[in-house]
């Protein structure tokens, strides 16, 4: 493995998170946020590895300004981590949107700046903003090379028949309205760990991934390749989420924008924003950890909404194990997948069909590496903590 470190960067439109990651022992020498980035009340959070966690408020007029703080921060003679921007040795920019232009990672020209530009508006909240972090790192640091890796590359191995909507042709072939699908990273990572774990061939396998967080999604991965995944043209689609709603009868727009006297605009942030978990709780909670409280208590709210998210969950694995003819594995990921012994017992309990059983003790850990299933168990259940970060990291490697 070569020796680097690869800055990783992610960019919101008035946030920037990174890490400095070490090629070679994959260790995290630091990272950090800067948030509200061009508006007021700018902060910037700094961690170097087995240092202290550094808060300082600092006004960022845009991102080119966060930037420079990072690597400022990291470039600091005192809690500074190399001793210059020459020791980093490449940039991984996570993209969102790479639309049917990008199938894998790739090193960033100019070329592909416009081919990203091309495909804003099926992100316009996500590619801009993530074309501004690009800019303003190229700023910095012009000889560094760079790479883009796109959420949505892992799933362009989809089949046609996974990516066409039941809508009129000329939609998909005038404006690209299509199933993308998003958190391809992570859906990768975690089907590769899952191979290596299972000491298999990647190639010979049936693996499910569930990435249950915040935002959520489920993805079928079939001799090495994924060929279905819950999100859709945007990330609304599929699962419910911590506060979006996933599939819906669309014709309930319109009828909520009569009932409501909303428009569209107006129902699409409440299916984005207020729906979900946080909907269905009745406005109680968008976190597990507080509807897993309320539900122990028998709390009605939060037994539906657990109830109601892990049926969304389960008939999502019975369709792609149609899909796939079979599943080998299945994989739990993220925040919930991760920590939520409960929800994984909650979705499991649907899987008699599959001869999945649950070893209750070793469910009953959190965020490591686990075969989570019984030695019994027809089909095998893993926890496998998710490394967006490490997983670009290593794209980026491989790239430069
Ligand atoms: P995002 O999509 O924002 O990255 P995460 O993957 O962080 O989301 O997932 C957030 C969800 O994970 C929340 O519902 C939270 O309750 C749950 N979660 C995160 N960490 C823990 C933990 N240590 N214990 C229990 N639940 C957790």
């Amino acid at each position: 493995m070569k020796d680097m470190n690869v800055l990783v960067i992610n960019c919101g439109s008035s946030s920037l998170k990174f890490q400095l990651i070490n090629s070679k022992s994959e260790e995290v020498i630091a990272k950090g946020l800067c948030e509200r980035i061009g508006i007021e009340g700018g902060k910037m959070i700094y961690t170097p590895a087995g240092g202290e966690k550094q808060e300082k408020e600092i006004p960022m007029k845009d991102h080119t300004e966060a930037v420079r703080l990072v690597l400022e921060a990291l470039t600091d003679p005192d809690t500074g981590v190399v001793k210059s921007l020459e020791e980093i040795g490449a940039v991984g920019h996570r993209i969102v949107h790479g639309g049917e232009k990008f199938a894998s990672s790739t090193l960033i020209t100019d070329e592909v700046m416009e081919a990203i530009e091309g495909c804003n508006d099926l992100a316009p909240l996500h590619n801009p903003a993530n074309l501004i972090g690009i800019r303003a790192c190229r700023e910095l640091m012009p000889q560094t090379p760079m790479t883009a890796v796109f959420d949505t590359a892992f799933h362009q191995t989809m089949p046609e028949e996974a990516y066409l909507y039941g809508i009129p042709y000329r939609y998909y072939e005038d404006y690209k309205v299509r199933r993308y699908g998003f958190h391809g990273t992570s859906h990768s990572y975690v089907s590769h760990r899952a191979a290596e774990l299972m000491q298999k061939d990647y190639e010979d396998l049936k693996i499910i991934v569930c990435h249950l967080g915040n935002g959520a999604s489920v993805s079928a991965v079939k001799n090495g390749r994924c060929v279905d995944t819950s999100m859709g043209l945007t990330p609304l689609e599929g699962l419910i989420m911590g506060t979006r709603s996933g599939d819906l009868d669309p014709a309930i727009v319109e009828f909520l924008c009569n009932k409501e006297n909303k428009s569209v605009g107006e129902i699409l942030t409440v299916l984005n924003k207020e729906s979900g978990v946080l909907g269905l709780s009745g406005g109680f909670s968008s976190d597990f950890r507080d509807l897993e409280k309320a539900y122990r208590a028998g709390d009605e709210a939060a037994i539906r909404t657990m109830k109601g998210f892990a049926y969304r969950v389960a008939k999502y694995i019975g369709a792609y194990t149609a899909a796939m003819n079979g599943v080998d594995v299945i994989c739990f990921t993220a925040g919930i997948g991760e920590n939520n012994p409960l929800i994984r017992t909650m979705i499991s309990s649907y899987l008699g069909y599959l001869g999945v059983t649950l070893s209750e003790e070793a469910n009953a850990g959190r965020g490591e590496d686990a075969l989570i299933s019984t030695p019994e168990s027809k089909t095998k259940v893993y926890v496998i903590p998710t490394n967006e970060e490490l997983a670009i990291a290593r794209e980026t490697v491989a790239l430069v």
